[in-house]
């Protein structure tokens, strides 16, 4: 159990972190002044030099958001991240864990390893014309960014090339470590990466994560913890009306595993959460289909009981295939994720950050953007947040009803790491949505991705020149977050990624999608290369009035 029960909690928080602390505030207190002051005028410049990459961030957020790509297909994505990286003097490691589209870049020597993450990956059937507050696909039925994960490279890269020039100048040992979170809307990426060892040595990980509020948080989060699993059935093919005696059905195994998991559901523990999507569901209505299989999320709060709900699924699918006289063949784990808990003294450092950053500046046009966004999917039109938000404390487990789930938990596990969340788009949409991509290459984007970055780099800044702070993440790392708890993985030893995913989908899509590619060198932002005047609202009859340009016709 990744939590500690109610009124422990603050107790033992309180003995453990003293141990833990106490040699660090202790070598804080002694740090003279002057190492301070030396800090926050790094911290002054590094801001500064963030700053001088605005440019940089627009450009990723807008190339990113236009290649849309669904996880384990983001090929254009991570092509043009890797280049990105290698001209700023990364040594770039491709296909790692077996996953083409993952990467490791490095720069620097010695101790720190501060290593950068952030997702690439887009949502189905959520492309959207960005900037323009009514539902207007750039390519009908194609991925888009629908959560926002085209941002995050561009914090990070940004933060690492500022910090970087600072570290050459300033003679600082380190190391910077980034990578994608590859996959992430399917939870298929991270714990293949830790499998492969990818954060080995790696000190401390800052993760980013586009979000509507600037904050973060440390120890056990909302949300649940998952496993995602392929149940494939096969039967046996005859023809559905001359000789159905004759055939088994592998969609009849599929069909009572649902119904059988849904009358099973009423006596399972009220936190968790399920739900299942049909991926083979026959061929034709005349042919007893000899393959279906579904695929299911399995979501608990913590390692125990994911494994307990999985076990109860498998018995359900074995019941199935038993109903019909069909095989279950052997599961495939798609993916996993632990759930998340992030280091306490690296997250109030970040907070302190965070603080000191604050909020971008909104314009009347971004807040009216945004409250037309909030309308289009009829939440109240708050508009956009013009405060920092508060250090997020641990969910009390009994608190916690469960929720969505993010693969960053394995690595939270792994190593001390915290969660960046900046604002850069719009409260109110339901989520994995195209709603969520109306934003996301617009100013709103741009600059909660500077603001985000800002606070990121004067954090890389406080893991190089306070050692304390790097010993006092592990100690609570090693003294309070897995005292009890250890991290073992959900994917099993012979699961591997499942890359296949995606690929047609993209394969249909991509050809339309190259049309409005971003090209930066023609163009100074995306909304100037689609003809989008920012912000387009919704007229009295709501409809929004903009002709797209096609990257084509410019040429
Ligand atoms: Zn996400």
């Amino acid at each position: 159990m990744p939590r500690f029960s109610g009124l422990v909690t603050g107790a033992l928080f309180a003995v453990l972190l003293g141990s833990v602390a106490a040699p660090s505030l202790s070598a804080q207190r002694r740090r003279p002044a002057d190492a301070e002051a030396r800090l926050d005028e790094l911290k002054a410049t590094a801001a500064k030099e963030v700053d001088a990459r605005a440019t940089l961030v627009q450009q990723v957020v807008d190339q990113i958001f236009s290649f849309g790509e669904l996880g384990f297909q983001e090929v254009e994505t991570s092509r043009y991240l890797v280049a990105l990286l290698r001209r700023e003097g990364f040594a770039v490691e491709t296909g790692v864990a077996g996953i083409p589209t993952a990467w490791v870049a490095r720069w620097g020597s010695g101790a720190p390893v501060i290593a950068l993450g952030s997702d690439i990956d887009g949502i189905p059937q959520a492309s959207q014309v960005p900037g323009v507050a009514c539902r207007m696909p750039l390519v009908s039925g194609a991925p888009g960014h629908g959560e926002g994960h085209n941002s995050g490279q561009a914090v990070n890269l940004a933060a690492a090339f500022a910090v970087k020039h600072i570290m050459e100048r300033e003679k600082l040992p380190g190391t910077l470590v980034l990578w994608p979170g590859v996959a992430e809307e399917q939870i298929a990426g991270k714990p293949f990466l830790v499998r492969a060892g990818v954060f080995r040595d790696v000190d401390v990980v800052l993760f980013s994560h586009v979000g509507t509020e600037f904050g973060t948080s440390w120890g056990a989060t909302w949300g649940s913890g998952l496993v995602s699993v392929l149940y494939r059935f096969s039967g046996k093919a005859a023809h559905a009306a001359g000789r159905p005696w004759q055939g088994r059905s592998a969609l009849d195994a599929v069909e009572l595993m649902d119904i059988g998991w849904n009358f099973r559901r009423e006596h399972l523990p009220l936190k968790q959460r399920s739900h299942s999507v049909i991926v083979d569901g026959g061929d034709q209505p005349n042919v007893v289909p000899q393959t279906a299989s579904v695929w299911y999320y399995l979501r608990e709060l913590d390692y125990t009981g994911i494994k307990a709900l999985w076990a109860v699924a498998d018995s359900v699918a074995e019941g199935a295939a038993l109903m019909t006289g069909t095989t279950l063949l052997p599961t495939r784990v798609l993916g996993a994720a632990w759930p998340r808990h992030y280091n306490r003294p690296v997250a109030e450092a970040m907070a302190r950050n965070i603080a000191q950053v604050g909020m971008p500046v909104w314009t009347a046009d971004d807040q009216a953007f945004a409250r037309a966004v909030q309308r289009a999917v009829g939440q109240p039109d708050s508009g956009l947040k013009t405060t920092v938000d508060s250090l997020d404390p641990p969910v009390p487990p009994a608190r916690n009803l469960g929720g969505a789930s993010d693969d960053i938990g394995d690595v939270s596990w792994t190593v001390p790491t915290v969660v960046l969340h900046y604002p850069a788009n719009v409260e109110g949409p339901p989520g994995h949505h195209w709603s969520s991509a109306m934003a996301m290459a617009t100013p709103i984007a741009h600059k909660g991705s500077v603001a985000g970055a800002k606070a990121a780099a004067m954090t890389l800044l406080d893991l190089l020149l306070r050692p304390a702070l790097v010993d006092s993440a592990r100690g609570y790392f090693r003294e309070v977050q897995t005292r009890k708890v250890k991290y073992q993985p959900l994917i099993r030893p012979g699961d591997q990624p499942p890359i296949e995913l995606n690929r047609e989908i993209l394969e249909r899509y991509r050809p339309a999608m190259r049309a409005y590619y971003y090209d930066a060198k023609r163009h100074r932002t995306y909304l100037e290369q689609l003809g989008v005047e920012y912000p387009v609202l919704p007229d009295s009859g709501g409809t929004c009035r903009v002709t797209v340009r096609r990257r084509a016709e410019g040429r």
